[in-house]
């Protein structure tokens, strides 16, 4: 039987210069998805990644906090999450924080370098005029009043309308995550659809609230589910974009996978900054797995990371992170930022035309 020739494997630095060249979206998903498979040597598709990270980012990273404002409890069925009730996993359902306890955690998140405080509930969504939504327009205010951080929120389900509430209390971004290609999707949520997340993001684009969309690696997906993931994430233009790395939780349908290796974490991440060079790419759930490669996550094409407690999952102390950042020589940066346009530098070598502010 003749065996299959593959076409050669476009380097990685040709992409980089045609994006450095005005082009933002080179990459074709095919060679994403080669890359994504391991095809070609990961040292090169960092360097490649880490150029188009210097000529927008420079050496400033995102930092951002979340905090549970409602933990446990959720209807929803997502295969990964300690916060299904449909799963035992020792998280019991609590109440809404109240406000202040909110505001305090936008204070320490603040005090510690983070330039916003995501508002998270464990629900499917927030109904017009439930007492949920109060809950949160409340926790927005209070966030925007006291000042320390901008106000973000991942809520689950909204409408427009309450979407309009939330901006008008101060939500400058909303998260909602995609997980994954919308083909592997339904192999991890049954209880809602990928169509049903796609309008909310679209939802609050329209409305101009800026979009934090990202997905969760190491479920058991294919190469070609990330490279979908990537490009969904392209057409759909989102400004921020958490990668997660999925840590397993007894008791849910995905405990006991085996976490990606780190040179396979890198190799998401440098692909990721190849496919979406505009947006802030940033480490979340999971970053440990990285183990002693964690710095590496920068020289890959991140340019921020989440400090600070996660949901249910560990994360290193938020000193351990400020002095990794301080041994790189790399400093925060406020979320939203205006940026550059791509085409600022013909290279990666070339001066850079201005500074942006610094928060940390
Ligand atoms: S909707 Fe959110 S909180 Fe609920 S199960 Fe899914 S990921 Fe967990």
């Amino acid at each position: 039987m003749a065996s299959q020739t593959r076409s050669p494997l476009p380097s990685p630095d040709s992409f980089a210069s045609r994006i450095l060249a005005g082009e933002a979206d080179a990459l074709d998903r095919p060679t994403l998805a080669r890359y994504l498979a391991g095809e070609g040597d990961l040292w090169e598709l960092m360097a490649a990644a880490d150029r188009l990270r210097r000529d927008r980012f420079g050496d400033e990273v995102h930092l951002c906090s979340i905090v549970n404002a409602k933990r446990g409890g959720c209807p929803e069925d997502c295969g990964f999450c300690a916060q299904s009730r449909r799963y035992s996993t020792g998280i019991e359902a609590d109440s809404f924080l109240a406000p202040e306890e909110i505001t305090a955690a936008s204070a320490k998140a603040g005090s510690q370098g983070s330039s916003a405080l995501g508002l998270v509930t464990a629900t499917r969504g927030l109904k017009d005029g439930s007492k949920a939504l109060a809950h949160i327009v409340e926790g927005v205010r209070a966030v925007r009043e006291a000042g320390h951080t901008e106000a973000h929120a991942s809520v689950g389900f909204v409408s427009r309308e309450a979407l309009a509430e939330l901006k008008e209390a101060g939500l400058t971004e909303l998260n909602h995550n995609l997980e994954s290609s919308r083909e592997f999707f339904p192999e991890i949520v049954q209880s809602h659809t990928y169509d049903e997340r796609l309008q909310t993001i679209r939802d609050a684009k329209e409305l101009g609230l800026r979009t934090c969309v990202g997905g969760i690696f190491g479920m058991g997906e294919t190469p070609e589910d990330r490279a979908s993931l990537a490009t969904e994430l392209r057409e759909l233009d989102v400004d921020e974009v958490p990668l997660n790395f999925l840590v397993d939780v007894e008791g849910t349908p995905l405990a006991g996978r085996e976490p990606l290796s780190p040179r396979d974490m890198l190799r998401v991440i440098a692909a990721f900054r190849l496919a979406l060079p505009r947006q802030n790419i940033f480490l979340a759930a999971g970053r440990h797995h990285l183990g002693q490669l964690l710095p590496l996550m920068f020289s890959a094409g991140a340019s921020g990371m989440m400090i600070g407690d996660f949901l249910t999952t560990p994360n290193r102390t938020v000193d351990d992170d400020l002095e990794m950042l301080e041994m790189l020589g790399l400093r925060g940066h406020a979320c939203g930022t205006p940026r550059p346009e791509l085409k600022v530098t013909p290279s990666s070598t070339s001066p850079r035309p201005h500074r942006l502010p610094v928060v940390a």
